[in-house]
């Protein structure tokens, strides 16, 4: 059976529409769209605001959302960084087990719905129990964050992660990093049983991470791509601090991206993800080998990882895309904002990071950010145009912050006025998961959360 929205106005693939009718199939596929309606049916759904494409978050760790702002105390005697940053977050998952991995997951995936991230890629790589050993079914941890957001509604690109070295030296795991350890054909039982067990939801799409060129050699690079096939998601860390490329450098002979690139068949359905301190050599060809460059903008300033070359990337006609990664930050606007403000505060410039025929900065980071989704995480995502799901977030035109705002200005206000949650409703698959900025479900999940919380702290 076909559901029909009628929507007040809606940002589609070929721009602004008002009264828009999408027509969603019974698989939440969005069959046919059509603009300037009058309402003719009691069965159509009204939908007051301004809708726009849901946007996918193409980067996530969720149990880091258990140290969200627990790593921000100075010490005299030594100089914090990303590596210090590390070992706390090792220290976190001394007490996280399947109950407290769920809970986490169901409350951090509510928090992404509400702000209007409707599909996320969840980069996983703590497989086996806090002794480091296997859990009896393999894939117990990945099997809690899928059916974690299966639950809350939201689309789910899983990236079990292949994690098998300390460091570019081949040194092995120790410490924290035993619960990650797994080898290819270890790794891709987990992907097996990820699959089978999720085969009757089409919201659900199973990708590989490779955790980076310090955890994962070349040979086990090529093995693990060649054994998941050509259409499979594949992400990467690949340069987010400047010791890897001089680690790489040495070891390799090569810099991290200019390294993957000559060793791997990298394309559109690769998100390279933290391409920080790519230089302008491989910037052109990140840019040329179709993939995505997967920047966590708040995370990246959190953990003092440096600023992305996004201008250089857009100029060589490259492709980028959005996460929360740590989830220090669990706001696309945010993300978004900051690509901008990085950029301003270094050339001391204005509105920077637009398009030849898009002067809205908010529009054309948002649209570009949204559309990478669906090569890079497996689904039909990121854009209002038939043959994609109907995944949305409603602005709240009603709003103080969006009251009479002109089409051509919403994302703009949206992005860059930071006034609160510019988010009401929500919805996946043509149905709504987030409605008047709550979840039917976010009593329990809250609860829940507060309790595996007291138990990791305990
Ligand atoms: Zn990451």
């Amino acid at each position: 059976m076909t559901t029909t929205l009628l929507v007040e106005r809606a940002l589609t693939a070929e721009g602004w529409r008002h009264n828009l009718r999408i027509d969603v199939d019974d698989g939440g596929v969005i069959t046919g769209l059509s603009a300037d309606e009058e309402p003719s049916d009691p069965d159509w759904v009204t939908i007051r605001g301004a809708v726009i494409p849901g946007m996918p978050n193409l980067h996530s760790h969720a149990f880091q959302r258990a140290i969200a702002g627990l790593t921000e105390h100075g010490n005299a005697d030594r100089e914090d960084s990303f590596w210090s940053w590390r070992d706390k977050m090792y220290g976190a998952l001394a007490r996280l087990g399947p109950d407290e991995m769920s809970a986490i997951a169901a409350q951090l995936y509510v928090e992404m719905l509400k702000r209007g991230y409707t599909a996320v890629g969840e980069f996983h790589y703590v497989h086996h129990n806090e002794a480091g050993l296997p859990y009896d079914n393999r894939a117990e941890l990945s099997l809690q964050v899928v059916g974690a957001a299966r639950r809350v509604g939201i689309a789910i690109c899983h990236l079990p992660t292949l994690y098998c070295l300390g460091g570019f030296d081949s040194r092995p795991l120790a410490g924290g990093q035993l619960r990650f350890a797994n080898d290819v054909g270890g790794l891709l039982d987990i992907r097996d049983a990820v699959i089978a067990a999720n085969e009757d939801d089409g919201r659900v799409s199973v990708g590989l991470g490779l955790h980076s060129l310090r955890a994962v050699n070349g040979g086990d690079i090529a093995a693990a791509t060649r054994a998941v096939g050509a259409e499979t998601p594949i992400h990467i860390h690949v340069a987010e601090q400047t010791a890897e490329i001089d680690d790489c450098m040495s070891t390799l002979g090569a810099r991290p991206v200019d390294y993957l690139l000559n060793h791997a068949a990298v394309d559109k359905r690769w998100c390279l993800v933290h391409g920080t301190h790519a230089n302008g050599f491989e910037i052109s060809r990140m840019a040329e080998s179709g993939a995505v460059v997967g920047l966590c903008p708040t995370t990246e300033a959190s953990l003092g990882d440096g600023i992305f070359p996004i201008q250089a990337l857009l100029a060589a006609g490259g492709r980028f895309g959005i996460g929360s990664d740590s989830q220090i930050s669990v706001d696309p606007g945010e993300e978004l904002r900051w690509l901008e403000y990085e950029q301003r505060l270094l050339r001391q410039r204005r509105n920077l990071l637009t398009g030849t025929s898009q002067p809205s900065v908010g529009q054309h980071l948002y649209e570009a950010a949204a559309r990478t989704g669906s090569d890079v995480l497996g689904q039909p995502i990121g854009q209002i145009a038939e043959g994609m799901f109907a995944d949305f977030a409603v602005l709240d035109t009603d709003s103080a912050a969006l009251c009479h705002v002109a089409d051509e200005h919403l994302l703009d206000v949206a992005v860059f006025a930071n006034h609160g949650n510019p988010v009401r409703d929500v919805y996946v698959s043509g149905r709504p998961v987030i409605r008047n900025g709550r979840h039917e479900e976010e009593a329990q999940i809250d609860e829940a959360y507060r309790a595996a919380i007291g138990r990791l702290r305990g």
